[in-house]
């Protein structure tokens, strides 16, 4: 691809976020475009743009947002406010929207090894549908999500490829969810990606920012909504600007748009700058000034983030990098996680003075397993999230103190497991109602043995032969016979013993 190539990769973002709050914006109607039943049943004079009707910012999105830069490091204003963006278009009735333009909520900060130009806040447009009436081809706008709060986030152009791109928005994605201020759920809508894209005639290497000199137009992709789809559009559009270069040409300034059925981007409008727009101070709103106790809540509020609970996991759970990952990319999984892990502990040292000092590593693995094989099957199999289902942190932290005390075989643990899940019962309530205890009755443990060793004459000879490994065979074939009641320590002890005896 143009990595490869003389040419150097020049890739921003521009992301837009519909914030998860109640209400919109900039009016108190429902936020809840997705779930609306009919079109326009969620408005207002405020969000149809009819005119004299006034707008009273969200504070819980202001505040969202802030959150949103905390998170991502970067430099909150102290001053801030709204302005407007003019333009027409069918889907924005008041011909403007309001945005924020010199004075946004927060700027700078880096995610990964990409830098964060700015975060600000805005309002959504509604939304355009085309539909076929009588007959005749129409169009229609549906205003339940005019007014939305929208969170606008924009890149350095410090993105060398299509991979690191959507490498970015998956994390980007994953600390809004963390934070809990939008589903950012990309075939709703709720989140959208607008690559901007060039190629330098510089080589610099892959990871490097600085580029000597950025090249002199760029081509936006608008409103792509799948990560697939943005690696696509910009693989295609590297290599349509490689072909233009080659040819002795610069690939033309201009904002195009991605046709997902063709795989290819098809030009739309010539690329507006700033001054088109005519940006000016929104005179309904007034200036923003935010005072240090209220940013020290909002910072205080910040859980902890995905990244820096992978390093925990490393760290202090002592898991490795592949089981730590996997259990930091959701919070809900990760949450669950910590909590089995704090279960466990606590019923496995109850009674005992070792509490204080307990090495969370020591327990941690065994409950990492559990979650990343058979609960992760499971889940996956019933399309559930992990707080959907009935099985709680505290029933493995049972299961797995009942396993430790040899109460239960491991094969009865899977299915007392899934029987937890199925049900919601306590592990020991299933292990009395289905009598999967370990048979402590050593006559009927022996008896079987005895059993199992005068049907299997090969394997016992192959024992007797040296050939330790046929013992396994035999430990299975009395597990079988008990139903998993037993333990198989314990019955490869008594076969050895009864080898022994026999050879007398
Ligand atoms: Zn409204
Ligand atoms: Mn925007």
């Amino acid at each position: 691809m143009a990595n490869k190539s003389k040419y150097t990769p020049i890739i921003g973002l521009e992301i837009h976020i519909e914030l998860g709050t109640v209400s919109k914006m900039f009016c108190g109607c429902k936020n809840d475009p997705f779930g609306a039943e009919k079109p326009n049943i969620y408005t207002c004079p405020v969000c149809l743009g009819l005119p004299g009707a006034l707008p009273v910012p969200n504070k819980k999105a202001v505040t969202w947002v802030i959150m949103l830069g905390m998170a991502l490091g970067s430099k909150i204003a102290t001053d801030s406010k709204f302005d407007r963006k003019n333009y027409f278009y069918p889907d924005l009735p008041k011909g403007y929207q309001i945005s924020q333009y010199d004075e946004p909520l927060a700027q700078g900060g880096q995610l990964g090894d990409v830098r964060i130009s700015r975060v600000h806040l805005e309002e959504d447009t509604g939304k355009l549908v085309h539909a076929t009436v009588k007959a005749k081809k129409v169009s229609l706008v549906d205003f339940n999500r005019s007014g939305v709060a929208l969170v606008e986030i924009v890149t350095e152009p410090d993105i060398r490829s299509s991979e690191q791109a959507v490498l970015f928005l998956k994390r980007l994605r994953q600390i809004v969810r963390y934070l809990g201020i939008s589903d950012a759920d990309m075939e709703k809508g709720s989140m959208r990606i607008e690559p901007n894209i060039s190629l330098s005639r510089y080589v610099n290497s892959v990871h490097s920012r600085n580029v000597q000199k950025l090249p002199n137009y760029k081509v936006e992709v608008k409103n792509i909504n799948s990560f697939k789809f943005a690696k696509n559009a910009i693989d295609y559009e590297l290599k349509r600007h490689e072909i233009l270069l080659e040819k002795g040409k610069t690939p033309k300034q201009e904002t195009r748009g991605w046709d997902e059925k063709k795989n290819i981007t098809v030009s739309q409008r010539s690329k507006e700058e700033a001054h088109d727009y005519r940006y000016f101070p929104e005179p309904d709103i007034p200036p923003m000034r935010f005072a240090k106790p209220y940013l020290d809540k909002i910072r205080a509020e910040i859980p902890e983030l995905p990244q820096q609970k992978f390093m925990r996991y490393m760290q202090t759970y002592g898991l490795s990098e592949y089981d730590s990952e996997i259990l930091s990319v959701n919070r809900e999984v990760a949450l669950w996680f910590e909590a089995a892990v704090e279960a466990y502990i606590q019923t496995a040292t109850t009674g005992t003075e070792q509490k204080e000092n307990v090495a969370p590593s020591a327990y941690s693995k065994v409950v990492a397993n559990w979650i990343i094989g058979d609960l992760a099957n499971m889940l996956k199999k019933d399309k559930a999230g992990i707080n959907e289902i009935r099985l709680l942190p505290a029933h493995l932290a049972e299961l797995l103190y009942l396993l430790d005390k040899g109460k239960i075989s491991s094969t009865v643990a899977k299915r007392v497991f899934i029987e937890v899940y199925k049900t919601g019962k306590t592990p020991s309530s299933i292990v009395k109602e289905l009598d999967l205890g370990i048979n402590e009755d050593s006559f009927v443990l022996k008896k079987t043995i005895e059993e199992v060793m005068s049907v299997n004459h090969k394997a016992v000879e192959k024992l007797r032969a040296g050939k330790t490994a046929a013992i396994g065979f035999l430990i299975g074939q009395v597990m079988l016979k008990m139903k998993g009641r037993a333990d198989a320590k314990t019955v490869s002890k008594l076969i050895e013993k009864l080898l022994v005896n026999s050879k007398q």
